[in-house]
């Protein structure tokens, strides 16, 4: 055999296996010459016209287009031949044969022959209908989910093991003041002022490190500049391939937050003198013997009742007695120590309770209270009042069991002080 016939059989070879290529490849390739006529057309296109590719090559578009679309056709192809360039369109296709709409991404490129004159184009057309339908339905469904996100009242992100924002929802952005983009790659101590972002962190370090859910409370100082507390919950969330994540849902809970400390703080006051009330003495006074006992400090109590009190009631009645007691209080609080508790027992009982103080410390503690009463007039309305009071004074002793042993002690130190003829001082060993 000569090397043309070699040559030959090795190019027709060539070209069974382009063409075999060509019918497999899922898209649909053809070419065209100057005059629009077909010049090859794979499998696919034979499919697609429902005409095998004898009857489709040398036949332009018009025998297997609408009108509607062939002037476009024409046009692109037109467009490809004369100025020489690559087109690369989408088009939705009403198919003859069908009647079905499909959408096709077609590229088309100018044919040349060996003088480098274009001579036709080749297309190779593929149809991303499916692939349209579910970029589409991906994006409602986005759109569908940065509405909900945006409109819930929650403050939503997410955050990566690296510590940095993956997403955040339009009021987290409006609490920050940034442009969600902005936020998005950011590190919280980028965002957020450094004690909070240390804060952060370390609640989040805890869904990371736990892999499960986490509820917590935060705090932030807010735009208005005044701290708000969240109530948070936090998921781990993990994409695949990616880092470990966790999501963030968080809702201001200030005015509930707010509502629970005034509750707390009514529930520990006295409502007429205003300090701590009997119930949070006691509350305070275990605590108090505990702690002095577990590390060997001193602790005292100094109880104290106003002196012929009835009488006051007696003569000006009951309301300026009240204010009396109110009086009473507001002499003595302000010479009270920040650790020390000064509440009304009830009545017109008082007690004091003086952790860390000597033996000596806690008894002249108690006599400047007597002299601060002895030396003060009371005046309520119009009224000048004489009011005495004495005072009972007891200190921690190793064999007291509780606090109520030490607590005993100042009352009957009190009444000592009492039976001592009043406005007097008693410690009670
Ligand atoms: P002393 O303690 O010196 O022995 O005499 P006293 O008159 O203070 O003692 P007593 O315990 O007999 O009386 C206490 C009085 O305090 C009786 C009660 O009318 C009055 N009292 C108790 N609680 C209140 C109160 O909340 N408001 C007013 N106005 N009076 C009260
Ligand atoms: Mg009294
Ligand atoms: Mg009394």
């Amino acid at each position: 055999m000569s090397d043309k016939n070699n040559n030959t059989k090795t190019l027709s070879q060539q070209i069974s296996v382009m063409s075999k290529v060509l019918d497999n490849i899922g898209s649909y390739v053809f070419s065209k010459d100057l005059t629009g006529k077909y010049t090859y057309a794979n499998a696919n296109v034979e499919v697609l016209f429902q005409k095998p590719a004898e009857y489709i090559i040398g036949k332009d578009d018009s025998h297997f287009f609408d009108l509607d679309i062939l002037d476009d056709l024409i046009e692109s192809d037109q467009q490809v031949m004369n100025e020489n360039i690559t087109l690369t369109i989408e088009e939705d296709t009403v198919i003859k044969s069908t009647g079905k709409i499909h959408t096709y991404r077609t590229v088309k490129s100018p044919l040349y022959n060996d003088n480098h004159e274009v001579i036709g184009l080749s297309g190779i057309s593929t149809d991303i209908t499916e692939q349209k339908a579910l970029e589409a339905d991906n994006q409602n469904k986005k759109h569908l989910l940065d509405v909900v996100l945006n409109n819930v009242d929650a403050y939503i992100y997410m955050k990566d093991a690296n510590r940095r924002y993956r997403y955040v929802n339009s009021r987290v952005a409006d609490l920050i003041g940034l442009p969600a983009e902005d936020i998005i790659g950011k590190f919280d101590h980028d965002v957020v002022p450094p004690k909070y972002a240390a804060d952060f962190w370390k609640s989040d370090k805890a869904v990371f490190e736990k892999n499960q859910k986490v509820v917590m409370n935060e705090k932030l100082k807010g735009p208005d500049n005044k701290i708000h507390h969240y109530l948070s919950t936090k998921v781990p969330f993990q994409l695949k391939g990616d880092l470990q994540t966790m999501i963030a849902f968080s809702t201001d809970v200030t005015e509930l937050y707010q509502l629970k400390e005034k509750f707390e703080q009514l529930a520990n006051t006295d409502e007429l003198t205003g300090i701590y009330n009997r119930r949070y003495f006691f509350e305070n006074a275990n605590r108090e013997f505990k702690r002095a006992r577990r590390y060997q400090q001193p602790l005292a109590v100094i109880s104290l009742d106003v002196d012929h009190f009835k009488s006051v009631n007696d003569h000006y009645g009951h309301p300026i007695g009240d204010l009396v007691l109110i009086k009473i209080a507001q002499l003595i609080s302000p010479t009270i120590r920040a650790e020390d508790i000064f509440a009304r027992i009830g009545g017109e009982e008082f007690s004091i309770m003086l952790p860390n103080i000597s033996t000596t410390d806690s008894l002249h503690a108690a006599e400047r209270l007597r002299e601060l009463l002895d030396n003060n007039i009371i005046r309520v309305n119009s009224l000048e009042l004489p009011i005495k009071i004495s005072l009972g004074v007891s200190v921690l002793k190793a064999t007291d069991n509780d606090f109520q042993a030490l607590y005993s002690r100042s009352d009957m130190a009190l009444y000592k002080a009492k039976s001592h003829g009043r406005n007097h001082v008693y410690l009670m060993d």
